[in-house]
C-alpha cells in the first residue's frame, strides 16, 4: 500500500469522503488521490516521493509555478509583521490600484477571501442595484456553492431553477434561470420573456469548469447588449480566466467589458483569496457607502495581499504571455498528433493559458452537451496512464488545465512521451 493510499485510508474516518473539496476525491477517475507534500516550480512531490509534473497549479493559482520565490520571500516578510489585524492597510491600496490597473473594466475593488464569496456577493450588488430578483447563468459554468448559483435548468428554458443539490430551498432556487453557453438565442428567448425581472447575466466568459470551452465569436458581445438593451447588470466570473488568458482575462483578450467582475486564485497567489470589482456606481451601491451588506473578518489579510502583491507584479510584464501560449500550442498540438498516429478521436480547446483536451471525434467542441458526451472511458484510462508515469492532469474531465511559466519545453516533451503510451493503451 502506498503512503497516499494509507492516509487516503485514515482521512476517511475524521474528514467526509477524506477531502475538504469533493473534485479531489478522484470520483471523475476513480481510485484513490495522491497526497502532496511540497512542490516547486512545475513539479509536485507526493507523500511517496513520486514527482509530478503538474498541469493542474493548485486548480489556478500557481501561474509563475509552484513555490515562486518573489512570492515566498514578500509572504514570509509579511508573516514577521503580524498575521491580521482587522483594520485597513496600505497594502489593501496597492493591491486595489493593480488590479484597476490590469483589469479593464474594474473602477472599484472589494476583497474577499474566495471566489465563492466573491460571486456571491456580485449576485447580490446586482440584484440590489438593479431592485430585481432573477439570475441567469449557464449549464455547466461554475461560480462557486453559494445557493442562487447551485442551481441547473430543467428542461426548458423558462423551467424554474432546480437546486442541483440537497440543502437549497426551491424557493430559492426558482429565481435563477439556466440557458445554454454559447447560446445566444437562448438567452434572447428567455429575456424576451422576462427581461425586465432578470438583475444580472452572470457567465464564465471562457468556461473552465466543463472542461475548457471558449466564447464563440459574438456571445460575449450579445451579452454585452443585451444587458444594454434590459438594463442588467453583466457579471463575468473571471476567477478562473483572470490574468490567465490574458493579462487583463477574458475582457481584454475578447474585448468586451462587462459592468462587474469576479476574480480569485491568481489574485491571492496560492493564499485564500477572492475579489469583486466594476463599475464605480454600481460598486458604490455597496456598505458602507451603499445600502447591499457585505462584509469580512479577514478580508484583505494582510499576508494574502503581500502574496497576491508579488504574484500580479510579476504578471505585469506582458512579455510573459506569449511564452506561455507558445507552450499550450506545444502540448496541444503535441497531443493531437500523437492521439491522430493513434487513431484515437480527440480534439482540444485553448485560451491563453487554459485548455482542455477531448476525446471525441465530434470536431471542435463549443458546448456543454458535447463536453458531456465524450468518451469517458478512454479519459480515465489516459488518465491512471499519466498519473503512473508521473504527469498530474485535473482528475476529472470537466476541468480546464493550466500552464505555468516554470513549464519548460523538456517538460512538455516529457508530458507527450508518456502521452504517447497512455495513447496506445486505448488501442
Ligand atoms: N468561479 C469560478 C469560475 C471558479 O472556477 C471557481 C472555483 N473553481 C469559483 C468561482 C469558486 O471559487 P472558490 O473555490 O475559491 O470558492
Amino acid at each position: 500500500m502506498s503512503r497516499s493510499d494509507e492516509l487516503f485510508a485514515q482521512a476517511q474516518h475524521s474528514i467526509p469522503g477524506g477531502v475538504n473539496s469533493p473534485v479531489r476525491a478522484f470520483n471523475g477517475v476513480g481510485g484513490s488521490p495522491i497526497f502532496i507534500e511540497r512542490a516547486d516550480g512545475a513539479y509536485m512531490f507526493d507523500a511517496d516521493g513520486q514527482r509530478y509534473i503538474d498541469y493542474v497549479g493548485s486548480w489556478g493559482p500557481m501561474i509563475l509555478g509552484h513555490n515562486n520565490a518573489a512570492i515566498r520571500e514578500a509572504t514570509h516578510q509579511a508573516v514577521d509583521r503580524g498575521l491580521s489585524f482587522g483594520t485597513p492597510t496600505a497594502n489593501e491600496i496597492t493591491m486595489a490600484e493593480k488590479i484597476k490597473f490590469l483589469v479593464p473594466s474594474i473602477e472599484k475593488v472589494r476583497m474577499v477571501n474566495s471566489g465563492t464569496e466573491a460571486t456571491m456577493t456580485a449576485i447580490r450588488l446586482a440584484r440590489g442595484f438593479t431592485g430585481r430578483d432573477k439570475i441567469l447563468k449557464f449549464e455547466g459554468c461554475y461560480h462557486g456553492h453559494a445557493d442562487a448559483l447551485l442551481v441547473k435548468a430543467g428542461s426548458g428554458a423558462l423551467t424554474l431553477g432546480v437546486p442541483s443539490s440537497p440543502g437549497i430551498p426551491e424557493d430559492f432556487a426558482k429565481h435563477t434561470l439556466t440557458v445554454t453557453f454559447n447560446d445566444l438565442e437562448s438567452v434572447r428567448q428567455i429575456f424576451a420573456e422576462c427581461g425586465n425581472d432578470i438583475a444580472t447575466i452572470i457567465v464564465e466568459p471562457v468556461a473552465g469548469n466543463m472542461n475548457c470551452i471558449p466564447p464563440a465569436p459574438g456571445f460575449l458581445e450579445g451579452l454585452r447588449e443585451i444587458c444594454d438593451e434590459y438594463g442588467s447588470v453583466l457579471i463575468f466570473d473571471e476567477v478562473m480566466s483572470g490574468f490567465r488568458v490574458a493579462r487583463g482575462g477574458a475582457q481584454e483578450r475578447y474585448k468586451v467589458l462587462p459592468d462587474l467582475t469576479t476574480l480569485g486564485k491568481v489574485i491571492g497567489g496560492g493564499m485564500p483569496v477572492g475579489a469583486f470589482g466594476g463599475k464605480r456606481e454600481i460598486m458604490d451601491y455597496i456598505a458602507p457607502v451603499g445600502p447591499v451588506y457585505q462584509a469580512g473578518t479577514l478580508s484583505g489579510n494582510p499576508v494574502a495581499m503581500a502574496a497576491g502583491l508579488a504574484a500580479l507584479t510579476q504578471l505585469e510584464d506582458e512579455a510573459l504571455y506569449p511564452g506561455l501560449y507558445a507552450k499550450v500550442d506545444r502540448l496541444l498540438d503535441g497531443l493531437q498528433a500523437l492521439a491522430d498516429e493513434a487513431g484515437i478521436p480527440f480534439t482540444t480547446n485553448r485560451a491563453g493559458s487554459m485548455f482542455g483536451f477531448f476525446f471525441s471525434g465530434d470536431g471542435p467542441i463549443t458546448s456543454f452537451k458535447q463536453a458531456t458526451e465524450c468518451n469517458m472511458a478512454h479519459f480515465r484510462s489516459f488518465y491512471h496512464s499519466m498519473l503512473k508515469q508521473g504527469v498530474y492532469l485535473a482528475p476529472s474531465a470537466f476541468e480546464a488545465g493550466f500552464m505555468s511559466a516554470a513549464h519548460s519545453d523538456a517538460d512538455i516533451d516529457a508530458t507527450l512521451a508518456a502521452a504517447k503510451v497512455a495513447f496506445a493503451a486505448l488501442k
